[in-house]
């Protein structure tokens, strides 16, 4: 099977960043924030204002974190390139390291060479600019509240395929590329179906089929994560065994029939055209 490395940060790396520093950073006190160039967007308050708030328990909303502090709260995004790393010990800042904020744990530091990331402040989850930036956003796929029933509902307002609908995470947020293809290939359905056509049935075998896809991922992340040094700034990525992201004209894993690829909305699409029907 192909190794694959995403190109940007999708929800599992985020997941598993998160968990790779949100024990260790709860009940943390902020000693000093050390701004490097410019993000994405300002911070939207001075570095000052954050000294000596306490850090609360890390949160992830689709591809966000969100750091609670005693007063509101640091949004942060990954961006195109961007890893985080958390470490006791402080090397000096490299050239794409362009924000630290120190603890009395450690630093939380965001290295992010083409600076599409992002760290800015937040009066609260559900205020701007958090609720802007958040709005339009899909249920969490991992959510309880979130079941087939809600999937299919979702799907019936769409006319597009499948795959677009993922993609686009207002129904459920974080099926990236790859994990939408390989989802969509262990459920068996088409990617080129439409939405508003898939069953109940279908729609549960899908949400089976994406948690247990992004679980993986994940749980693979978090190995990577565990060698990850804060210095080479690989954090985003790390590798997914695909069944058919990647192996156009390999043999299906099931079946042996070439996989095929096709685009839809600019993107590729892997699919077994024998195991994925419409
Ligand atoms: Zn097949």
């Amino acid at each position: 099977m192909l190794a694959i490395i995403p190109a940007m940060p999708e929800l599992p790396e985020v997941e598993s960043t998160r968990r790779s520093f949100a024990e260790r950073i709860r009940g943390a006190q902020i000693t000093s924030v050390r701004l490097g160039k410019p993000l994405r967007w300002p911070l939207g308050c001075t570095p000052e204002s954050l000294v000596s708030q306490r850090v609360g328990e890390v949160a992830r909303r689709g591809k966000y974190l969100w750091l609670p502090l005693d007063r509101g709260g640091l949004l942060l995004h990954l961006g195109m390139s961007g890893s985080l790393g958390f470490s006791s010990a402080s090397a000096p800042p490299g050239p794409h390291d362009h924000f630290d904020l120190a603890t009395n744990r450690g630093v939380l530091r965001l290295t992010d060479p083409r600076r599409f990331g992002a760290v800015l402040w937040s009066d609260a989850l559900d205020a701007d600019p958090a609720r802007r930036l958040l709005a339009g956003l899909g249920a969490e796929p991992f959510d309880a509240g979130f079941d087939a029933r809600a999937l299919h509902a979702g799907c019936k307002r769409r006319r597009c395929s499948i795959k677009t609908a993922l993609l686009g995470g207002d129904i459920v947020a974080g099926a990236g590329n790859i994990y939408a293809c390989e989802a969509l290939f262990r459920a068996g359905i088409d990617p080129r179906t439409r939405c508003h056509r898939l069953s109940l049935v279908r729609c549960e075998r899908l949400l089976v089929a994406l948690r247990e896809v992004l679980a993986e991922a994940v749980a693979l992340g978090g190995s990577t994560l565990r060698d990850f040094r804060d210095t080479d700034g690989s954090a985003g990525e790390f590798q997914i065994n695909a069944r058919v992201y990647g192996r156009e004209g390999q043999p299906c894993l099931q079946c042996r029939a070439p996989v095929r690829r096709i685009v839809q909305g600019q993107r590729s699409t892997f699919l077994c055209a024998h195991c994925q029907t419409r």
